[in-house]
Formats: C-alpha cells, sequence, structure tokens
C-alpha cells in the first residue's frame, strides 16, 4: 500500500511550511482542531469533551437557530414520515415533495424565480461554477473568495483571473481586458468569512451590466445577517432583487442544518438541475436536513427581533474589543478578525482563551497572508452581555500576556 504508506509522510510535512507540524501543535498545545463537541446548547455554549463547558465563540449558527423547539419538532416530524435515508438522486428516485417546498421557500425568500438545492454549500458552488463555464469563458473573483469558490473555477478549466479584494478600479481592469471573453462571470462572497467585510454590491453589479458580465454571489455569511429581514446583501443595499443573477447560499450556518443552494431564473435552475454533475450524481439531502431547513427559513421570518439581537451584540462585542486596544480588521459585520499579527501570537492566544472556557481559533498562513494571523470570533444572536464581557475581558488579558496588546 505505497500510497496509503507516503501519507504518513504526508502528515509529518502539513502545515510545517507554515508554522508548524501536527505533532508540534499538539506538543504546544496548539491543536485545537476537530475537537468533539458533546452537546450543543441554546444559549451559545457548547458541552466539549475533555473540556466541559465553553462558550461557542467560532460558530456560524449567527441567529441563535439551532436547537430552536420548532425546528427540532420539524426534523423530528420529518424522520417519522419519510426514513432517515433517499437513497437516491434527485433526478431519478430521490425527490420528496419536501426538497420541492424547501426550494420554493428559498425561491420566495430571495426573490427569485425558482432555486435548486444541493448536498452542501460547497457541492453548490463548485458544481454551479463547472457546468456554467468552458474553456473559452472567463471567471472573475474577488482575491479573497471562499476555497469552494476557487476550486469550482479551477476544477471548471476555465480561465481564471482575481481582482484585489474589494477593489473596483481592479475589478474593472479585469472586465475590461477580458471583455472579449466568450462568456463572463463574476463570482464574490458578499460578506468575507476571515475579514468579516461587505462586498460592495452596488459597484459590482453596475460594473456586470456596463461589461456585459453575469454576476454569482455567495451568502453563506449574509443569509439571515444582512438586511432588516436577512434577505441578504441585496435588501442591506436596498437594491432589487433581480441584482444578482446566480444566488449561492448555504444551510448550514444561519440555517441550522446542512445542504446549499442556487436561487435564480427558471432557466437557470432547470439546467442545473439536469446538468450540474454535483446535483445528477450525488444522493438528495435527507429529509430531516430539508425540514430542519424549511422550518429555519419560517423561524428566520417570524422571529425577526433575533437579527437586530444578532447585530446589538455584534456592535457591543466589537466596542468591548476595541476599547481594549484590539485591532479588528476592517469587520462590518458579527465576523469579527482580532489581529494578532505573528502565527504564534495568535496561537498562544487561542490556547489562552480555550483554556479559559472560550471555544474559538487561530486562523494564520495560508489562509490568511503572513504577519496578519489572528482569532476569528463570531458573535451570535443567542450570546449573553455577559458572556461577551467574559470573552472580551479574557482575549484582553491573554493579548496583554503575550504582547499583542500593550
Ligand atoms: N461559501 C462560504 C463563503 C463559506 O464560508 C462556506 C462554508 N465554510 C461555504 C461556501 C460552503 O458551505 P457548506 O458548509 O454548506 O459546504
Amino acid at each position: 500500500m505505497p500510497i496509503v504508506e507516503d501519507l504518513n509522510q504526508e502528515i509529518a510535512k502539513l502545515h510545517a511550511d507554515a508554522f508548524l507540524t501536527i505533532e508540534e501543535h499538539k506538543k504546544k498545545g496548539y491543536y485545537f482542531w476537530l475537537q468533539a463537541v458533546k452537546e450543543i446548547l441554546p444559549n451559545g455554549h457548547v458541552w466539549v469533551e475533555g473540556r466541559g463547558d465553553m462558550i461557542m465563540l467560532g460558530s456560524y449558527s449567527y441567529l441563535g437557530l439551532n436547537q430552536h423547539p420548532r425546528i427540532n419538532q420539524a426534523a423530528k416530524e420529518a424522520v417519522d414520515k419519510y426514513g432517515t435515508g433517499t437513497h437516491g438522486s434527485r433526478l431519478l428516485t430521490g425527490t420528496l415533495d419536501i426538497h420541492e417546498r424547501l426550494e420554493k421557500k428559498i425561491a420566495e425568500f430571495k426573490g427569485t424565480e425558482s432555486a435548486i438545492l444541493f448536498s452542501t454549500g460547497y457541492v453548490a458552488n463548485v458544481a454551479t461554477i463547472v457546468s456554467l463555464l468552458g474553456k473559452e469563458d472567463v471567471v472573475i473573483c474577488d482575491k479573497m473568495n471562499h476555497a469552494s469558490i476557487l476550486d469550482g473555477c479551477v476544477y471548471s478549466g476555465t480561465r481564471f483571473v482575481r481582482y484585489h479584494h474589494n477593489d473596483m478600479r481592479s475589478l474593472e481592469n479585469r472586465l475590461r481586458e477580458f471583455s472579449s471573453a466568450g462568456r463572463r462571470l463574476v463570482v464574490v462572497d458578499a460578506v468575507f468569512s476571515m475579514e468579516g467585510d461587505i462586498a460592495n454590491l452596488p459597484e459590482i453589479a453596475s460594473l456586470c451590466k456596463k461589461y456585459n458580465a453575469s454576476l454569482m454571489v455567495d451568502e453563506a455569511h449574509s443569509l439571515g445577517v444582512l438586511g432588516a429581514r436577512g434577505r441578504g446583501i441585496e435588501e442591506y443595499f436596498g437594491l432589487p432583487p433581480d441584482t444578482i443573477e446566480i444566488k449561492m447560499g448555504t444551510l448550514s450556518k444561519t440555517i441550522p442544518s446542512s445542504g446549499g443552494y442556487i436561487a435564480g431564473s427558471a432557466v437557470l435552475c432547470t439546467y442545473l438541475k439536469h446538468a450540474a454533475r454535483g446535483f445528477v450524481y450525488s444522493g438528495a439531502p435527507s429529509a430531516m436536513a430539508v425540514a430542519a431547513a424549511l422550518a429555519g427559513f419560517e423561524v428566520m421570518e417570524q422571529e425577526p427581533e433575533r437579527i437586530s439581537r444578532l447585530w446589538e451584540n455584534a456592535e457591543y462585542f466589537k466596542n468591548l474589543l476595541r476599547q481594549e486596544g484590539f485591532d479588528l480588521g476592517n469587520t462590518q459585520t458579527p465576523i469579527i478578525p482580532i489581529m494578532c499579527g505573528e502565527t504564534e501570537s495568535a496561537a498562544n492566544l487561542a490556547k489562552y482563551a480555550q483554556d479559559r472556557g472560550l471555544f474559538i481559533h487561530a486562523i494564520y498562513y495560508p489562509t490568511v497572508p503572513k504577519g496578519k494571523a489572528r482569532l476569528r470570533a463570531s458573535v451570535l444572536a443567542c450570546h449573553t452581555k455577559e458572556d461577551l464581557a467574559y470573552c472580551a475581558q479574557v482575549l484582553a488579558q491573554g493579548a496583554k500576556e503575550y504582547g499583542i496588546l500593550k
């Protein structure tokens, strides 16, 4: 088994270029990946194997919908009605009426004609980009786009170029440069998951119009977060719901389930349902996940106060951190990068925080540029002010101990 044997050497090398090997992470007490959570509580706490009760400061359950009784109930009822498996792809035997109901709900929520469900957001991005573009086309991406967009661009075999992060001059240069290419697709995150800033949608959309390019936006971190009703980036900027042609989102963040979607025209969704390999050749999402997602959208509509609580909590926590002197980069959302500079500083601060009951991770090169290592916090609607104040205090103490703050 030479391939498998070789993997031991590969594992020993992993992350070594960036910082430390996996073994070295463990020896230094910096290894916080793959920690098993034994119980998720509705108040933003988790019970962690070997550590006990912790405040979850890294989850994307922005509106705190996980463990919502109505959503849990919907999932349980779906299990009773459909069982736990679907045993076939959507195209052949796997489609349930509840898949269609969820697609209808997503289309209604996003103001589009239609929608298509995928098993994950990752698959939605890869499958869509791959099936829409060919060799003569070009895809133009923000440099900070999510890895699943990048992978879709690479797997599509199309020409793939990037523009400087949220830099409209750089985007226009790219659009001009490729104005005679076949089809042109601009793909961008609505909220950037490492920085917490928001794409300049009004400018991006008008440049796409000017250069006759299509626009695809990944709303993984904006669904339920941006806009007074959580409808996303178009609502946030007061733009009409036909501003974005291809609207991608995930059901694994604000919506407490799993799965991904594309919302758009009926033609787009019909095409993807018959041509996107990640849809055609993959088993249908389970009824339980679909029912939970459907109930998640309904709860979001019925409890809009969660959105204001999320933003209130985010502002509260950011103010506390700024008062302590932290650099929070360009965050405009509940995703908060807590800048530490060097990788070791971020690793030390993550360890300090984890040892004091904060479930939070350090992010460093190659995920973010060298010298820009950070802890990434995400605030939830269900966090209490007391918990957030405790987190800010722990982070400030740790940052002083390791020289991140004076
Ligand atoms: N896009 C973005 C911006 C994401 O952050 C993620 C998840 N980390 C995805 C897509 C993939 O979504 P999923 O978790 O549903 O695969």
